[in-house]
């Protein structure tokens, strides 16, 4: 199946469409409208698509690979011919230990934190980076859950995630705010519902054990954002709806 890839002319319909998809999948689930965020997943998309997103309202990034973060980002606010950025910037891919630091320097939030190791590092350098004045607060997490089961996924087994939650709360330099998950890679909608619910309920357990900073459900993407949205999400990452079809990953 080839899709053609829409033009940088298409991009702000895209998202207008996008945004549309979502109220009405928030009327849908009975939730409040505007619960739901859209984070834009810019892997391999050049600055100006981003850019033309950015132009039609968008206003949370999602990168995967850190040094596209740090391409996107330092080229974003370095193009002199466009209104300052205001966009918040999200990591939604696996952080390599060597990486950590650039992630931090880049981003806003890293969502994809599945091990104490990676924590205690990130904990680590950002400790650092206030003590030479980079930074004032506690850096914002997510911990990202392996939802599904699949062996392929990254994430916390769910029956593991309290015991890697409380360790995190224990330290001084990273904030968790929230789960994240990669719905279940299947056709059946039963099973990615099941995978999102997973998910809220463990929330919901972590909050009621007193972590209630964990507001954030990040779960959904392109086909199955509706599935997300009934079952709580409040941000959904997308990128195929917007750019159109990953020629890579
Ligand atoms: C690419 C990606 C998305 C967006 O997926 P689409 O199907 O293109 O909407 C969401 N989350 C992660 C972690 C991704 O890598």
């Amino acid at each position: 199946m080839t899709e053609i890839i829409p033009g940088l002319e298409e991009i702000a319909a895209r998202y207008h469409t996008l945004e549309e998809r979502v109220r009405e999948a928030e009327v849908k689930a009975g939730r409040e409208s505007e619960s739901v965020s859209i984070e834009l997943a810019v892997k391999y998309q050049s600055l100006a698509r981003v850019r033309a997103a950015l132009d039609a309202g968008a206003q949370l990034l999602g990168h995967n690979l850190i040094h596209q973060l740090e391409e996107g980002e330092s080229g974003l606010h370095t193009l002199t011919s466009t209104p300052p950025c205001t966009h918040r910037t999200h990591v939604i891919g696996h952080v390599q230990s060597n990486k950590a630091g650039k992630a931090l320097a880049w981003a806003q939030c890293i969502e994809t934190v599945d091990t104490l190791k990676l924590a205690e590092r990130l904990n680590r350098l950002q400790g650092e980076r206030i003590a030479r004045g980079e930074a004032t607060d506690p850096f914002d997490i997510m911990v990202q859950v392996n939802s599904s089961g699949a062996p392929s996924q990254y994430g916390v087994d769910p029956a593991l995630a309290e015991e890697l939650v409380g360790a995190i709360a224990a330290l001084p330099h990273l904030r968790p705010i929230g789960l994240m998950t990669i719905g279940a890679h299947t056709e059946n909608v039963g099973t990615i519902a099941h995978s999102f619910s997973v998910v809220r309920e463990l929330r919901e357990s972590l909050r009621r054990a007193g972590y209630d900073s964990l507001v954030e459900l990040s779960m959904g993407m392109t086909h199955d954002l509706d599935i997300a949205i009934a079952e709580g999400s409040t941000i959904i990452r997308v990128g195929t709806a917007v750019f159109g079809p990953r020629l890579l990953v």
